[in-house]
């Protein structure tokens, strides 16, 4: 059994959608994960901010216009009377639906079922187009078996617990349809698991099930080896390992939501990365291990805020970077990069709610200064501890580059650095031309 996870794009208009069932009608068994038609979430995201704002006539006028988006695609998918109707009934009543929070108070649990209706549509006009087309096909509500716990981790033992009784009361159904992102909280509320979720879906659903293979199906033939909207030239990289491909997910791959390598490590569980638009393109196949000689990808995230903490208090003193990161923890905010000298550390965070009450605390501890505007570019490739070279290649490529913070010897596959976000770009093209081609 194979998962399948269509992106946005994928499924984007009627003949995206005709497409996708092209390729997943073929008799094989899978399960497949779709996204919200691409726009679909956004919108409904519009809508709950007109909502939150009072905005009424607005969000009425989105919702308009939204659903009449809907009725075209429709009347483009379907052939036959009896399923244009019943594709027509069933999108207006998620209208309705949506209609009803047009006149009440808007909480942020609202949201939630608002911003859910995107992979609600466009898993059942798929169930219906399949079965107009004759392709028996199940569809399976993920709000029956995807679910988070109070910390907001997916709760492995119940998903496969009822992603398992779900199956088997659909029937033996060779293609499965559900959808991504959507899922239940520890209260049993429709939650998600944030925005690009539906990635993390399909791994999800891969690991519960010990699938054979989780494919991710986008309009790009891969992870590329740079950005490709600022470096040209890029290429697919054709393989990657776990810890590789979660690295340059995490640190700006737009591609792969970044928590979705986990559970298909977690299980070994091989990952492929597919394009629709070239369904026989081999793509990015992710495994434990991959072969790798010097570097192999570049990737950069921005958004980064660099807070260095100086105190002399630091000097030979034990205990002190553990305070340091208890005010982090207390705050919930993730580090990314650290790097330290005997008086002071420096330390990343892309997430900045709560930058300002961190900052009171830490001034117990010394000087604090704050960097804003910052990048990380992330590298990848054969940092062996035991090779000499490679780390000097790549800080000879970012000789006029000024390089705020590196990020050395964590892992053997990546090294990171820091740059102001004004010289990223720069900083990609010299990694690219120096060596990646
Ligand atoms: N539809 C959701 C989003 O736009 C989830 C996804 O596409 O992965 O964020
Ligand atoms: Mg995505």
């Amino acid at each position: 059994m194979k998962v399948l996870k269509f992106g946005g794009t994928s499924v984007g208009s009627a003949e995206r959608i005709k497409s996708v069932a092209e390729l997943i009608g073929d008799g094989q068994p899978k399960i497949v994960v779709l996204s919200a038609m691409s726009g679909t979430t956004n919108t409904l995201v519009e809508i709950s901010d007109c909502l939150y704002k009072n905005d009424r006539q607005k969000a009425s006028d989105i919702i308009q216009n939204l659903e009449q988006h809907y009725f075209d695609t429709i009347s483009e998918l379907f052939e036959t009377e009896p399923f244009i109707r019943k594709s027509k009934e069933f999108i207006e009543t998620i209208f309705t639906y949506l209609r009803s929070f047009v006149n009440k108070d808007f909480y942020p649990l609202q949201e939630k079922a608002v911003v859910a209706q995107g992979e609600i549509m466009s898993t059942t006009l798929m169930h219906y187009y399949l079965e107009e087309r004759g392709i028996s096909n199940s569809l399976i509500s993920a709000l029956d078996f995807m679910r988070i716990d109070k910390d907001c981790e997916p709760d492995y033992f119940y998903i496969r617990q009822n992603l398992e009784r779900e199956m088997a009361q659909s029937g033996i159904q060779p293609l499965v349809i559900t959808q991504g992102f959507i899922c239940r909280n520890a209260y049993g509320e429709i939650d998600n698991l944030t925005r690009g979720g539906s990635d993390y879906s399909a791994a999800l659903i891969g690991a519960a099930l010990k699938a054979e293979e989780i494919q991710i199906w986008t309009d790009i033939d891969g992870i590329h080896n740079n950005d490709p909207r600022i470096v040209e030239h890029t290429q697919a990289i054709r393989q990657l390992s776990f810890d590789e491909a979660e690295e340059l997910a995490y640190f700006g791959a737009k591609i792969l939501h970044p928590s979705s390598i986990q559970p298909a490590k977690k299980e070994r569980i091989p990952v492929r990365l597919k394009n629709t638009l070239h369904p026989q393109d081999e793509g990015t196949l992710i495994t434990e291990k991959s072969p790798v000689k010097n570097i192999k990808a570049v990737a950069a995230k921005d958004g980064i805020t660099a807070i260095n903490i100086k105190s002399t208090n630091m000097l030979l003193a034990y205990g002190f970077l553990r305070k340091v990161f208890e005010v982090f923890e207390a705050w919930k905010t993730p580090i990314d990069m650290i790097a330290t000298s005997e008086v002071a550390v420096s330390l990343t965070i892309d997430n900045t709610a709560h930058l300002e009450d961190i900052i009171k605390d830490l001034e117990k501890f010394g000087t604090i200064e704050v960097d804003k505007d910052l990048s990380i570019i992330c590298i990848v490739g054969a940092f062996d501890a035991h090779k000499s070279g490679l780390g000097a290649q790549v800080l000879n490529a970012l000789e006029e580059i000024p390089l705020r913070m590196i990020s050395y010897g964590g892992s053997e596959h990546n090294i990171s650095m820091l740059v102001n976000t004004a010289d990223k770009n720069r900083a990609l093209i010299a990694l690219s031309s120096h060596l990646l081609s």
